[in-house]
C-alpha cells in the first residue's frame, strides 16, 4: 500500500480511502458483521483512511470493524447540518457511535456552491471551536461542483476537500473534468489534502474500470481516492491496480460480473422525494412512479435516503 501525506494535515493516508457508503443501508444493505469484516479486511490490506458520513447509517460498522485494532485510522465523516448547534450534534454523534475521542476529518457535506458554503458557516464555526478542543482534527468539505472546489482552494479555514473526480467528468454539476482539474490542482498548491470521490462514476465506469482506476489513482493532484467495495475480491482488485499490477484473470471476471444499479421497487408511491432530491436532476416521476430520465445515474444512493417507503436502492 501506498501512503501519501494529506495535504498541510500531518496524516499520511493511504492511497485508497475504504468508502462506506458501499456497504450501508443506501446501497446494499450488508450486515454489520459482513459490512464490518470487509472493512477489517481493508486494514489488515494496509488501507487507513475510511471515508464515512452521518447519512451513510454506517457508523456500527466501522466501530465494529476497528474493535481490537491497534493501528490509527483515519475517519472522515460528513454531515449537511448548517447550524452550530446542528454541526454540534452531528459531530457528537459520531465520536459517540465510533467510539472516538475525535474525528479526523469532519466536513460539510455535498456543497454546492459559494452561497451554500456562506449559508454553512455557522456548522463551521462549530467545527472550528470542536477543533480548537480537539474533538475534530481537520475540517473539509466534499463537492460535485468545480466552484466550491475553487472557493474552498483559497479559504484558509478548509484543509480537506473530497471531490467528485472521475475521467468522464460524470456527476459535476457545473461543469467538464477539465474545469474541476484546473480547481483542483490549485487547491493542491494551496496545500489542500484532497481525496476523490466516484473514481468509477458510480459504477458507470465500470466497463472501462482499468481506465477508470488508473485516472484517479495517478492523478497527480489527489492524495487519496474513496472507493466502495461490496466485497474483498473488489478490494483485491483495486489493490492490484493502485499497485501498477495486472489482476488476476479470474479474480477481474467476478469482479465485473457484479455491476450495480438504481433500482425502483413497484410500491413507490410516486410522492416526488426521490426526484427532488437527486443532486444531478435525473429522476422524474412517470404515470405515478418515480424513474430515470437516462443511464448517467452515478449511483450516488441519495435519493434511497428520503423515500419514505424504502422503494429505491442501489442493487
Ligand atoms: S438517481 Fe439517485 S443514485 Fe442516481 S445520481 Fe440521482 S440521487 Fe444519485
Ligand atoms: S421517494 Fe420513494 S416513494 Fe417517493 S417517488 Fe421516490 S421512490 Fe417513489
Amino acid at each position: 500500500m501506498e501512503y501519501t501525506e494529506l495535504g498541510k494535515t500531518g496524516f499520511k493516508v493511504s492511497k485508497i480511502c475504504f468508502g462506506a457508503l458501499t456497504i450501508g443501508p443506501l446501497q446494499t444493505n450488508m450486515s454489520v458483521a459482513d459490512g464490518a469484516g470487509i472493512i477489517r479486511y481493508a486494514l489488515e490490506r494496509g488501507i487507513n483512511f475510511i471515508d464515512t458520513a452521518k447519512l451513510y447509517e454506517t457508523y456500527p460498522y466501522i466501530r465494529k470493524a476497528l474493535k481490537g485494532w491497534d493501528k490509527h485510522v483515519y475517519i472522515s465523516s460528513k454531515s449537511y447540518d448548517y447550524t452550530w448547534e446542528g454541526m454540534k450534534k452531528s459531530l457528537e454523534q459520531a465520536r459517540i457511535a465510533l467510539d472516538r475521542d475525535y474525528i479526523d476529518i469532519f466536513m460539510l457535506h455535498e456543497q454546492e456552491s459559494e452561497l451554500t458554503l456562506k449559508g454553512h458557516q455557522p456548522a463551521l464555526d462549530y467545527l472550528y471551536e470542536a477543533k480548537v478542543k480537539g474533538l475534530v482534527k481537520a475540517i473539509g468539505v466534499s463537492t460535485h461542483t468545480v466552484e466550491v472546489v475553487r472557493v474552498a482552494a483559497e479559504r484558509e479555514d478548509i484543509e480537506v476537500i473530497h471531490p467528485i473526480v472521475n475521467y468522464q467528468g460524470l456527476g459535476i454539476l457545473d461543469g467538464n473534468i477539465t474545469q474541476l482539474m484546473t480547481a483542483v490542482k490549485r487547491a493542491h498548491e494551496q496545500g489542500k489534502g484532497l481525496y476523490g470521490m466516484k473514481p468509477l462514476g458510480g459504477g458507470n465506469l465500470i466497463t472501462d474500470v482499468k481506465t477508470a482506476l488508473n485516472y484517479a489513482f495517478q492523478n497527480p493532484y489527489l492524495h487519496s481516492v474513496a472507493l466502495g467495495c461490496k466485497s474483498r475480491e473488489e478490494l483485491d482488485y483495486n489493490i492490484c491496480i493502485m499497485e501498477g499490477k495486472e489482476p488476476p484473470r479470474e479474480l477481474a471476471q467476478k469482479v465485473q460480473a457484479v455491476p450495480r444499479k438504481l433500482h425502483i421497487e413497484e410500491w413507490c408511491i410516486g410522492c416526488g422525494a426521490c426526484v427532488k432530491r437527486c443532486p444531478n436532476g435525473f429522476l422524474e416521476l412517470y404515470e405515478g412512479k418515480a424513474r430515470l430520465k437516462n443511464d448517467k445515474c452515478i449511483l450516488c444512493g441519495y435519493c434511497g435516503s428520503v423515500c419514505p417507503e424504502f422503494a429505491i436502492k442501489i442493487i
